[in-house]
């Protein structure tokens, strides 16, 4: 299971004890949460009686005592209070392969979204902006037919919960159970097992069996979807709204290259997960910005990210930005995981991608199929297969095209940069079919940092130095490579 929303979320007292709303995110700012929740305590202790308990099914913070205060002594637990977003606090998972039961639990009345993909088979959870304060559930809670889990940001507004069943099947019994008094209000639903040749008869229908008790929220509150065939659950088609700065359907003028760095993953999709909870997102975001503040320090670039906060973006609207912004170079970050345990130690440093119709060998291969998997991870519907036959058609072309060279040029570019500041695999140039590298006109890298499942090289990728180490060697190569063009062109 990936918790693939906030890292780590806290909720401050809200302001129904007319104090202090908000949450804070990410352990950085973990210290300065707690010095407000105290700051926050201490002047509720003064100025007015506790607020009624609303304790959280889910863990409760113990406050660090802070310094001996205005006569303040006493252990206080943090006891999250309501938020602005509705909270998820425990998934229970229950039943066999053939009907296994979901609760979400939530502090309110949600509206639901639900429908079923296959390839591979999946049940997708629309609700909308959660904050998802769940304990780390282990590979033991995947129960039935849960193979496995993934939950937070799909677009703005929504939240989405990813379930990979290990069979087909339908949605049945969906209802919500309003909050009462201590008891956390919950959405839940039956997993049903069906046949293959069922589940491809009950394509683009509704979900059948659902149930609507009394309880349940009004029918606008709560929809259920249906077996879907087609590019159902897509993000919103607003750029702006999947987290990348917004931009006008005119061509802007230009009046310096334009530089598209692309953090892989995001939102609900958190990619690699290594040791720690370190999450690949939040690794290809750290890097991306930093590769950005310095390149803005040189001030000869347009500089832009396809997202730069913890949001979904597919990889379709990845590419559509570049052309969009005009990009003169686009450079997607990204880093590894190898499964095979026993490799885990040798296995290791960067490695640059390029784009090809067949992959420079079978570890390329799968990197890219790992890769293009990110929107599947998101609930996405599969890409047909004719869209596939269309793309290796582009590819053919591509290669005799000057594009192509330029890539090339660029990744030989960031290698050398690389270098001697950063460790790089046995054989760090490599090349295989990369959505995100599918772009006609724009020289396009991929860049895989390290792996998450080397500890030497986590170490890297989790820490703001390692992550300011790469950064420069990926800026160092990017404002070589438009020396060299303006030289290029100035002959
Ligand atoms: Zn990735």
């Amino acid at each position: 299971m990936m918790p693939a929303g906030s890292d780590s979320a806290i909720s401050a007292p809200a302001a129904s004890c007319g104090l202090l709303a908000g949450q804070t995110r990410g352990p950085r700012r973990h210290a300065l949460a707690s010095r407000l929740l105290w700051t926050t305590i201490a002047l509720m202790h003064v100025l007015a009686p506790p607020c009624a308990a609303q304790t959280s099914q889910a863990e409760a913070l113990q406050a660090t005592k802070p310094p001996a205060a205005a006569g303040w002594t006493a252990e206080v637990k943090h006891r999250p209070l309501p938020s602005a977003k509705p909270r998820a606090t425990a998934i229970r998972i229950s039943g066999d392969a053939t009907r296994t039961r979901i609760r979400m639990e939530v502090d309110r009345p949600i509206a639901a979204d639900m429908l079923t993909l296959d390839e591979p088979y999946r049940a997708i959870i629309d609700v909308p902006d959660l904050e998802f304060q769940l304990p780390a559930y282990g590979a033991n809670v995947m129960t039935g037919l849960v193979k496995d889990f993934r939950y937070g940001r799909f677009d703005a507004g929504r939240s989405r919960v990813v379930i990979d069943l290990a069979a087909p099947a339908t949605i049945q019994n969906s209802a919500f159970t309003p909050p009462k008094g201590n008891q956390p209000g919950v959405l839940s639903f039956d997993i049903v097992r069906i046949t293959a040749s069922d589940f491809q008869a009950l394509r683009g229908q509704p979900l059948r069996g659902t149930a609507e008790p009394a309880a349940a929220p009004p029918p606008q509150q709560f929809r259920v979807g249906r077996h879907e065939a087609g590019p159902a659950g897509q993000p919103s088609n607003s750029l702006a709204q999947s987290g990348a700065p917004p931009i006008s359907s005119a061509p802007r003028p230009k009046t310096r290259p334009v530089v598209l760095i692309d953090p892989g993953h995001g939102g609900i999709d958190p990619g690699t997960v290594g040791a720690g909870g370190i999450t690949e997102k939040s690794v290809t975001l750290a890097v991306a910005k930093e590769v950005r503040a310095l390149l803005q320090q040189g001030r000869r670039l347009d500089v832009y990210l396809t997202r730069d906060a913890d949001n979904f973006v597919t990889l379709d609207q990845r590419v559509h930005l570049s052309r969009q912004y005009q990009a003169d170079l686009f450079v997607s970050i990204h880093a590894d995981n190898l499964a095979e345990k026993e490799l885990a130690n040798s296995i290791k440093g960067a490695t640059v991608y390029t784009l090809s119709d067949r992959a420079s060998d079978e570890k390329a291969r799968r990197v890219a199929e790992k890769e293009n998997a990110a929107d599947i991870a998101a609930g996405l519907a599969a890409v047909p297969a004719s869209a596939e036959e269309q793309v290796r058609n582009i590819l053919l072309d591509l290669v005799e095209r000057e594009t192509a060279n330029y890539s090339l040029g660029f990744r030989n570019l960031l290698l050398s940069s690389m270098r001697g500041r950063v460790p790089l695999a046995k054989d760090p140039q490599r090349s295989a079919a990369f959505k995100v590298l599918k772009q006609d006109e724009v020289p396009a890298v991929l860049i895989e940092l390290g792996y998450m499942s080397n500890a030497e090289d986590l170490a890297r990728l989790g820490k703001a130095d390692g992550q300011r180490q790469l950064a420069t060697s990926i800026a160092a190569a990017i404002t070589t490579f438009f020396a060299h063009k303006e030289a290029q062109a100035k002959r």
